[in-house]
């Protein structure tokens, strides 16, 4: 199998050429040349999410030689709970499928993890790979816990002074060795500068092995379809039934992993977006018309995204259809948070919440219809500055966050200039 730029002006590659790239050389984003497809006879005796992923990814690196480390890969990537629950007895057709039970509580997990184990059988002490990632959410935390105890890709993490919450900052501060927390005395939008100018430098670039762990890597979205699998066939397997699946999109990594399920023969129904007031999506969805817009600031922040980066895979992909895109504003998410709480006595993250209403908004006939999977992106604690409120308690801190809280923390302050950035890389 081998991996074509969108913007098709880059040699095919195989796949850890191109999870080793991030960016094809042209500035697109790989996607693979040619789909499998599955019977599903195929996954008879697999049930778990590491044992889909395997068997579903195994042609997707054929001609590469990660194919001989999949196995690992995939059982030590995904090696935590993905519950299937049924919020509410008098609903039986609305299930959330918990995607926030790994180690740093996001589904970031299971693409950093994965992400991180391909890197480290990519690299060699000969040739270094350094992950740089800009972040002001959940990618940070994922990508440094991936990293931590890694031989050969380390992982420099950029964040701005001052502008992230004192659990997000621990969450990006305490992983120790590879890994490297860079405070930047800017904003969001410094550190993103400074990440970009030090991939288009070429001497840096070569020097550090500089890639990203952005769902701009293809070695982010593979993982990705091991879950959507895994619920679709377990639910199809007990009724004969496609599920449909509502996605709390942003930059659409998580909604075009579902769909590469989808495409390659897995038993996945409608795919229906939810997002935040963001409304790019949305509007295309509506119109035909994709325009690209400055991201504007919501609870559900990992959402916050204007110009979403997997469009790009999304409008080359056959058969990729997205059945409706529901935009939820502030005052909707607060509402639903509220009210799935005193419904049902669960505690959904603002991101969640953005996809549980997306779910009261389908009209009668489609919920009626089907199963649908609701996915739950994060733990609501990691957002207890807006859950709380809403629901009068605090949020417990749940098992796989606690050691977060006592970890020893490292940081070094660095100026928003490139050249202070080329130091700490040093
Ligand atoms: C990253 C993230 C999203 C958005 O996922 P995309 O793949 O970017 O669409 C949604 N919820 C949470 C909690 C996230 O961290």
């Amino acid at each position: 199998m081998n991996y074509l730029s969108t913007r098709k002006n880059a040699p095919a590659v195989a796949a850890d050429r191109a999870i080793r790239a991030g960016v094809a050389p042209d500035g697109g984003l790989y996607l693979p040349q040619t789909f499998p497809s599955f019977s599903l006879e195929q996954f008879d005796d697999k049930h778990s999410v590491a044992d889909i992923g395997e068997t579903l990814l195994r042609p997707f690196f054929e001609n590469s030689p990660l194919a001989e480390n999949l196995t690992a890969i995939c059982q030590s990537a995904f090696n935590f709970n993905v519950p299937l629950i049924q919020p509410d007895p008098s609903q039986p057709d609305l299930s959330i499928l918990e995607l926030f039970h790994g180690p740093t509580g996001a589904f970031k997990d299971f693409g950093a993890r994965f992400l991180f184990r391909c890197l480290d059988h990519i690299a060699s002490p000969a040739d270094p790979v350094t992950v740089l990632a800009a972040t002001s959410g959940d990618t940070g935390g994922a990508v440094g816990c991936a990293a931590e105890g890694g031989s050969n890709a380390r992982a420099v993490i950029l964040y701005p002074k001052g502008r992230i919450s004192a659990f997000q900052e621990r969450q990006l501060c305490c992983w120790s060795h590879p890994v490297n927390a860079l405070r930047v005395d800017g904003d969001f939008d410094d550190c993103q500068r400074l990440v970009k100018t030090a991939f288009s430098n070429i001497a840096l670039s070569t020097e550090y092995g500089l890639t990203s762990a952005n769902s701009i890597s293809i070695g982010r979205l593979l993982p990705q379809m091991s879950y959507w699998s895994q619920a679709a066939l377990a639910h199809f397997r007990e009724t004969g039934s496609r599920p449909g699946f509502i996605i709390p999109s942003g930059n659409l990594g998580n909604a075009v992993a579902a769909i590469m399920a989808r495409i390659c023969g897995m038993p996945i129904g409608p795919i229906v977006l939810a997002t935040n007031a963001n409304g790019a999506l949305h509007h295309w969805q509506q119109s035909g018309d994709y325009i690209a817009r400055a991201a504007i600031a919501t609870i559900a922040n990992a959402m916050d995204v204007g110009n979403p980066s997997n469009f790009e895979r999304l409008n080359q992909l056959q058969n990729a259809k997205i059945d409706a895109v529901y935009k939820v504003d502030n005052c909707a998410i607060k509402a639903r948070i509220s009210d799935t709480l005193t419904k049902f006595d669960y505690i959904a993250c603002p991101h969640t919440a953005t996809a549980l209403e997306a779910y009261s908004r389908l009209d009668h006939r489609a919920r009626q219809h089907r199963r649908w999977i609701i996915a739950a992106t994060a733990h609501p604690y990691k957002f207890a500055d807006v859950v709380d409120p809403l629901i009068g308690t605090s949020t417990n801190l749940p098992a796989n966050l606690a050691s977060v809280a006592t970890r020893d923390v490292s940081v070094t302050d660095i100026a928003a200039t490139d050249r202070a950035l080329a130091a700490a890389l040093a």
